[in-house]
């Protein structure tokens, strides 16, 4: 019997050879949220829990080929950027996305990984904002990317809203800013475009193993937007889906482990 087509979402990001971030978390994220996951893949990192010993990023028009070859036979619901690389992959991207008028459309702006290594080149930043900010549904940057894109310092929850105000003259028309790496018993995001204004609180879990974090929460809200919730109510939701990751996280290798993409998938024990 034929079934249903489901709903379809695309990341376009980099590989993470240790499986915990990138578009590997991407996926196991859309599939744990019941969406079918494809993938435009911009950059093959070498990595594992310790860190990213290197990376090497795919040319350009081959990034843009593989937004089109899906987007044009099989249909993309939401689509969401992860790690970039650099501005050749940025503007090619742009490009493709904006003459194919693919939307809802969210762009998390990596820059380093959580040891601090380099995910984009500083020579990017520029086209990121200038090429992709404007394209964008919703941008999800940490405090650390916001420092980085817009200059705005947050220190406090009360800075929260001058960095929202900057991401938003950048272009797009929602901007998540991410404030978990404040201090606090909460970890409280503010979700603008300018007119509504949500705080989205959560308990603050306090584990070392968080990678793989920030795309996990980009890749459940896009998850979200392709099953058709409306923005608001699809970042609530990605900020569920991710606060339920990190409480199942685990150690794997010497550093850093990863978020629990399963933690909503039954044991398959259960399921004979
Ligand atoms: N590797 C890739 C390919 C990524 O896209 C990211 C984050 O977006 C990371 C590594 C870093 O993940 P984290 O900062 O959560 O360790």
């Amino acid at each position: 019997m034929t079934q249903p087509v489901p709903p379809r979402a695309l990341t376009i990001a980099g590989s993470d050879s240790g499986g915990g971030a990138g578009l590997q978390a991407d996926l196991k994220t859309f599939l744990a949220c019941g969406v079918h996951g494809m993938s435009a893949v911009t950059a093959v990192t070498v990595q594992n829990s310790l860190g990213v010993s290197e990376f090497h990023e795919i040319p350009a028009h081959l990034v843009a080929a593989q937004i089109e070859s899906v987007v044009t036979d099989i249909g993309v619901g939401a689509a969401k950027t992860g790690m970039l690389a650099s501005a050749e992959i940025i503007a090619a991207i742009a490009d493709t996305v904006e003459r194919l008028g693919v939307t809802p459309f969210v762009v998390d702006p990596v820059a380093a990984s959580q040891h601090g290594d380099p995910l984009l080149r500083p020579d990017a930043l520029d086209v990121l904002t200038r090429r992709l900010f404007p394209l964008a549904t919703l941008v999800t940057p940490n405090l650390g990317e916001i420092k980085l894109l817009t200059g705005v310092e947050v220190r406090s929850r009360a800075d929260l809203r001058a960095a929202a105000d900057a991401l938003l003259a950048l272009g797009p028309r929602w901007a998540l800013v991410k404030g978990g790496h404040l201090d606090g018993p909460e970890s409280v995001d503010l979700l603008t475009d300018g007119n509504t204004e949500i705080e989205l609180p959560a308990p603050r879990i306090t584990t070392d193993h968080t990678h793989g974090s920030g795309d996990t929460l980009a890749s459940a809200t896009t998850a979200a937007l392709a099953r058709g919730y409306d923005l608001p109510a699809a970042v609530a939701l990605g900020k569920r889906f991710v606060t339920g990751a990190v409480a199942h996280s685990f150690p794997l290798g010497a550093g850093l482990g990863p978020v629990g993409h399963f933690w909503r998938i039954r044991d398959w024990p259960e399921e004979t």
